[in-house]
């Protein structure tokens, strides 16, 4: 605008500076129209008052003729009727003009005024260089100029200044705002002067707290979340509607098998579920059934997972999402295989022995039993059969004792020795064809034990060694301390034989209730198949292990290792436990 303004104002005050100039000139025009005088002595006075003035005076005649000139002689001038200021003067009473004069070479302001004397006119001319006009307006230009670079060069700083400091803090209000995206809520923001942007600083400070407290708030929300599904002994799997991943919690990982680290999500649910059966359910669940159960089978292990499955539904009832319930049932499956096959046994062993009995008693009815000789040796039969039942029942009573924990422990230190050899006693009578001795290594401490049960073990072993050790064979029992006191003492007791061995692919099965390598012989030897189970169940309630190690024809050892009894244990008086 400045700019624009500048030839305007030199257009403007030229024109300004000419008229007031011209109103003067014409005001010393009259003035020296008044003390010229008309005749002789004009050229001379002409002279004088131009030198006074400053200016160039002319005196024309009416008929154009230069009456006088100052600073030139008039002879000789050519006519200045023609002049413009000259001939309007004469027509209208006054005239003006500004050109660059012929005569002198420079732009003049001609002022005109035509005077009369009677019946004489004259035209009495004054004229100045317009160069102080010009002058004057450039000087204006110059110093409007200067004054609009002093004004832009203040601005400039001013707008630099505030542009400054509006930069810093819009830069800082990105900054702020770069680090909200990436989570960072701790960088503080206040509203740094109270202006439009303070307005917009403390809004978004405001913001920034408010979604800090939301962000707190969801994370604890999620941690809490995270935690329960972490510690939950269930697996649990959320997916879409599409069957599509979108949860798994640790325990889940663990039961399907997916490597640590795995993205599972947004996975397609079938890459983990390998039983056709998990699919169905997913289909039946997107078409509308809203909770399902079922048993899946999975991993190499043959896991047995039970799955109840339900639509999750947000508030207004539309079904977004699947949630799995994953429940490791195998070892609830595995039980109850062992305990149907175990009814199953029990019912096997009682019948065989009551068909016999059941036969021969029959049979002692009938004809034969009027035989005495007959009807004795039926009888035999039937006691022999019935102790047997006598027998398989004791066991099952004392395993089921054993298992339910009927049967409190009595624990005492027992001195190995005097244990083994009450045990050995009882065996004596079947000795004759075998070769028994009893070692026990000096300085075995006595054991913490149930007295009575620590005997029923060795009583199950020594049994077990001489019925399944042929005439001339070897049985051993050893005794030695295994574990050092210092590292929780332990005593091992082996009960060996030189008999007909095991099998190795047996030996893990030998505690199994009713597991017999050799049905058959098992039987005729009086065996019930459930004494290895109740030697295993007393060592573990007695905190000991039980190994087998044995090879067909060669022997069978059969270790013990109980824990020894603490020091103070031994001064109790009467260690040595129950009766044999
Ligand atoms: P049983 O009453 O039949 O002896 P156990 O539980 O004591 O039942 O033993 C299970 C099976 O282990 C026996 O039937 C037998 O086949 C085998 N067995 C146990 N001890 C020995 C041994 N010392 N030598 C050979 N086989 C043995």
């Amino acid at each position: 605008v400045l700019l624009a303004l500048v030839p305007y104002v030199a257009v403007t005050v030229d024109r300004h500076q000419r008229e007031t100039l011209g109103e003067r000139l014409l005001a010393e025009a009259r003035a020296a129209g008044d003390v010229l005088p008309w005749d002789a002595g004009l050229e001379g006075a002409c002279a004088r008052l131009a030198t006074g003035l400053g200016l160039r005076v002319t005196v024309v005649a009416r008929d154009g003729r230069v009456l006088c000139e100052s600073g030139r002689p008039v002879a000789g001038m050519e006519n200045h009727g023609a002049r413009p200021e000259v001939r309007e003067a004469l027509a209208r009473g006054t005239g003006r003009d500004v050109r660059r004069s012929a005569s002198v070479g420079v732009r003049l302001l001609y002022a005109a005024w035509r005077q009369t004397r009677g019946k004489e006119v004259r035209v009495v001319r004054v004229a100045m260089p317009l160069t102080v006009v010009g002058e004057n307006v450039a000087h204006l230009v110059r110093s409007i100029l200067a004054g609009l670079a002093v004004a832009v060069l203040l601005g400039l700083a001013a707008a630099l200044a505030v542009s400054r400091g509006m930069l810093r803090r819009i830069q800082r209000l990105v900054a702020f705002a770069r680090a909200l995206a990436g989570g960072d809520t701790s960088v503080p923001m206040a509203a740094e002067r109270a202006d439009d942007l303070g307005v917009l600083e403390e809004q978004v400070g405001e913001m920034a707290r408010s979604v800090a407290a939301t962000i707190t708030e969801l994370r604890v929300s999620r941690e809490r979340l995270e935690a329960i599904l972490r510690s939950m002994v269930e697996g649990v799997v959320v997916s879409d509607l599409d069957g599509r991943v979108v949860l798994m919690n640790v325990r889940a990982q663990e039961l399907l098998d997916v490597p640590p680290g795995f993205e599972v999500q947004g996975r397609p649910l079938v890459e983990f579920a390998r039983d056709p059966a998990w699919g169905d359910v997913t289909r039946d669940l997107a078409d509308g059934t809203p909770v399902l159960s079922r048993d899946l089978t999975i991993g190499p292990g043959d896991r047995t997972l039970q799955l109840n499955a339900v639509r999750l539904s947000a508030a207004d009832g539309e079904v977004f999402g699947l949630v799995f319930v994953l429940h490791d049932i195998t070892e609830i499956r595995r039980l109850e295989v062992i305990r149907r096959d175990f009814v199953a046994n029990v019912s096997h062993e009682l019948r065989t022995p009551l068909t016999a009995m059941k036969g021969y008693a029959e049979t002692l009815l009938g004809p034969a039993g009027d035989d005495r000789d007959t009807a004795r040796r039926f009888l035999a039969v039937i006691d022999r059969h019935s102790e047997r039942l006598g027998r398989l029942i004791e066991d099952l009573l004392a395993l089921s004792d054993l298992e339910l924990g009927r049967t409190p422990l009595r624990l005492a230190p027992v001195e190995i020795d005097a244990a083994v050899d009450d045990v050995l006693q009882i065996f004596a009578h079947r000795f004759s064809s075998l070769r028994v001795t009893a070692e026990i290594a000096p300085g075995t401490p006595p054991v913490l034990a149930d007295g009575d049960q620590l005997r029923q073990v060795l009583i199950n072993l020594v049994d077990n060694a001489v019925k399944y050790t042929p005439a001339g064979g070897q049985v051993r029992v050893r005794a030695r301390p295994s574990r050092p006191p210092e590292r929780g003492g332990m005593v091992q007791i082996a009960v060996e034989d030189t008999g007909i061995g095991i099998p190795a692919r047996d030996i893990p099965r030998l505690t199994e209730r009713f597991f017999r390598v050799d049905k058959a012989r098992s039987r005729a030897l009086g065996g019930t198949g459930l004494g290895l189970a109740i030697v295993k169940h007393i060592v573990q309630l007695h905190g000991g292990t039980l190994a087998i190690t044995s090879a067909v024809g060669a022997g069978t050892t059969v270790q013990v290792s109980l824990p020894v009894a603490a020091p103070s244990h031994t001064r109790v008086p009467g260690s040595h436990g129950g009766r044999p």
